[in-house]
């Protein structure tokens, strides 16, 4: 049986980056940046107070104090958005607020908590504070130089990289296509929700998370109806699919019992499998083909197999579609704060719960049908076969949220 990191090496190397790219929005959250992008400004664009106050000559402000105050001439006023077209000399100062461009000849901005007024001599301006040469003030260019790189081929577009991007006038990014990843469940037993449920019979669940997922990689899902255990609408739902879609996501029915129609129903297709079970726990079943450049991908139907193996198998393979850099769901330390024992011959991927201060503890029942605590959970621990990680122990959480 396969080990996970070679079943990840032969999934992302059959993986083919979708060929040419889009522009859309650079607000595109999500998607993966296909050319890298440089900034077309400075930031800040022009040297700008950091307070509401007035912009002063450094010098002139050297001797206040509360008990000694200074006094200037007010000789203008500049609100955000209006630039002042005077000049700051020796003895006067301009009104401005935060955002408000430098008026020329000023040096610092001393902030209006420091500052007096007299409604009875509007043009004068009483300092109780000294102000050093350049403070409060933003500098053109101190955040981000024209030419900067902003976002680098194969990053995600976070809201940071939306932000920096709008800040500096960029609109457009290039993305590559969106791929179309097929949803299928598998099993005569699944009903719709909202549904009736005859005896014997449950609600799927497992398109609706895995769609959540699929959307989280940037990728677009595709539902499609669900399939009895059969072996010809099994088939017939693969081919539609597989004709529709960049790659295919199935749950269900890749066993080893005579209702399982996955494998079968692929290979009647033309499509050729793989690898079948991958040595982890759990998701061993997992199944991984292809069909000429389309790709299939076999999930077991419990739902907690099915999230796990998509997590560590489906989504390196989406983003690598994408062209992502980060493929791996990212890797947090912590200290268990609870034994977690693997009496199994596979790795166990536990559901752990990582807290604040990175104390890590198990999610709940681990059998793979209990999905009280996959709801719980916020990542996996990985626990080597026949093993026993102790409370206290510094361990890897693979974290999704
Ligand atoms: P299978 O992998 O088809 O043998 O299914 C394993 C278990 O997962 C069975 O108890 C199924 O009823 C359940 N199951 C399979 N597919 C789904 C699904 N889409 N939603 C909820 N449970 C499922
Ligand atoms: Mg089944």
């Amino acid at each position: 049986m396969l080990e996970i990191e070679e079943a990840q090496q032969r999934i992302l190397s059959a993986v083919k980056p979708l060929a040419g790219a889009v522009t859309v929005l650079s607000a595109a959250a999500g998607r993966i940046v296909a050319q890298s992008v440089v900034s077309a400004v400075d930031l800040p664009l022009f040297d700008n107070s950091a307070m509401d106050g007035y912009a002063v000559k450094a010098a002139d402000t050297s001797k206040a104090s509360a008990t000694n105050s200074v006094t200037l001439r007010l000789i203008g006023r500049v609100a955000a958005g209006d630039v002042f077209s005077g000049e700051v000399t020796a003895g006067t100062c301009v009104r401005l607020f935060t955002g408000s461009p430098m008026p020329s000849g000023a040096d610092a901005v001393v902030m209006q908590e420091d500052t007096r007024l007299d409604p009875a001599q509007p043009d004068l301006v009483w300092f109780l504070e000294s102000a050093k040469p350049w403070e409060n003030v933003r500098f053109k260019g101190e955040d981000i130089k024209r030419g900067t790189l902003l976002a680098a081929t194969g990053d995600r577009l976070t809201f940071g990289r939306i932000s920096v991007l709008a800040a500096t006038g960029c609109t457009e990014v290039a993305v590559p296509r969106q791929p179309v990843i097929g949803l299928i469940a598998t099993g005569s037993e699944l009903r719709e929700a909202g549904q009736p449920l005859s005896p014997g019979a449950i609600y799927e669940s497992n398109r609706a998370s895995l769609a959540a997922l699929v959307s989280q990689t940037g990728a677009k899902p595709k539902v499609y109806p669900l399939v009895k255990d059969c072996l010809s609408a099994t088939r017939e739902l693969l081919e539609q699919a597989i004709a529709e879609c960049d790659a295919v996501v199935t749950s269900g029915g890749v066993s080893v019992g005579e209702f399982d129609f996955v494998k079968d129903a692929f290979q009647t297709m033309g499509g050729q499998i793989a690898f079948w079970k991958v040595a982890i726990k759990p998701g061993r079943p997992f199944v991984f083909g292809h069909w000429r450049d389309k790709l299939l991908f076999g999930l077991p139907g419990n739902p907690v197999s099915a999230l796990v193996t998509y997590l560590l198998l489906v989504r390196p393979a989406l983003l690598r579609m994408q062209g992502a850099t980060e493929l791996h769901l990212p890797k947090y330390p912590g200290v268990l704060a609870e034994t977690l024992t693997n009496r199994g011959n596979r790795r166990h991927y536990m559901r752990v719960e990582i807290d604040a201060n990175g104390r890590v503890s198990s999610a709940g029942i681990q059998a793979s049908h209990f999905l009280s605590s996959l709801a719980r959970a916020n990542g996996l621990v990985d626990v080597p076969p026949q093993s026993v990680l102790n409370a206290g122990e510094l361990v890897s959480v693979l974290r999704w949220d």
